[in-house]
């Protein structure tokens, strides 16, 4: 415990890349961890890897658009660690096309999963922070808000996240809440390995051309997200509320 009360923590697609790395750093700040995701196999994995470095974890397999198994994975949260306090909604997909490719489906799995996913969580979990009057709310939104080729529906997914993000954030304030958006820009994870086998480039190429207009001159890590959803989520960052932070190592373009 490093001068932090232990938590419960909850985070979303924690089965690998920005998830999995939030789900060890918040273990390693002595907060106990679900690891939620679709896979239980996957999300075991990283529990492994989080009591082996000593910290509490538990596997928790749950498709956050689906109301009856949210619900049912926080009765489990409660009954394993107690009431959750944090909450990291990071779970995503993306189906990319362009706008006159892109099926009503394509468009329909990214709302379910960004949208619907992050309010059935939320909702589910609110009932617990507002008794415990104290909660921490992350977010994953992306640069791809602000408008990205081939993603209308993942960058409408991810501006909507910052709506609900700002709405939140008013409603549950007064409860000890905070509820705060992430915005990464590019992170080298399996979804933007799957972005550039998309676009037929190899994930080094891909990545060269990311990084190149990248002005720190590398790409994100999900070490680098998860250190900032760290800080949003501890009890220092009390006054911080209803803000969308960009990672994006202040890439432009
Ligand atoms: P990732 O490697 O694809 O991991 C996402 C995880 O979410 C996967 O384990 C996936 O499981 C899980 N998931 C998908 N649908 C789910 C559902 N309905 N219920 C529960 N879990 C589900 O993605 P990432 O790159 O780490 O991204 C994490 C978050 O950051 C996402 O919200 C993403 O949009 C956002 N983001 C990423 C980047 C980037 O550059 N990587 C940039 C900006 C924002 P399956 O593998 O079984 O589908």
């Amino acid at each position: 415990m490093q001068g932090q009360t232990r938590r419960v923590a909850i985070v979303t697609g924690a089965a690998r890349g920005i998830g999995a790395a939030t789900a060890r750093h918040l273990a390693s700040q002595g907060h106990a961890v679900a690891v939620l995701d679709l896979d239980l196999e996957a999300c075991d994995v990283v529990c492994e890897e989080i009591v082996a470095a000593g910290g509490e974890a538990v596997a928790i397999s749950a498709d956050v658009a689906d109301e009856a198994a949210v619900d049912a994975a926080i009765v489990t949260v409660v009954e394993t660690f107690g009431a959750p306090t944090i909450l990291v909604n990071n779970a995503g997909i993306t189906r990319d096309n362009l706008l006159f490719k892109m099926t009503a489906d394509d468009w329909d799995s990214v709302m379910r999963v960004h949208l619907r996913g992050a309010f059935l969580m939320t909702q589910a979990v609110q009932k617990h922070m507002v008794s415990e009057r104290y909660g921490r709310i992350v977010n994953l939104s992306s640069t791809s808000a602000r408008g990205n080729r081939g993603q209308a529906n993942y960058a409408a997914a991810k501006a909507g996240i910052q709506g609900f993000t700002k709405t939140i954030a008013i409603e549950l304030g007064p409860f000890g809440v905070t509820a705060n958006a992430v915005a990464p820009g590019f992170v080298q994870t399996e979804m933007t390995e799957a972005t550039a086998a998309r676009l037929g480039m190899s994930f080094t190429d891909f990545t060269a051309a990311a990084v190149a207009k990248i002005p720190v001159g590398r790409g994100g890590t999900p070490e680098d997200i998860a250190a900032l959803v760290g800080y949003l989520v501890s009890e220092s960052a009390g006054y911080v509320s209803g803000q969308i932070i960009y990672a994006d190592g202040a890439r432009r373009g």
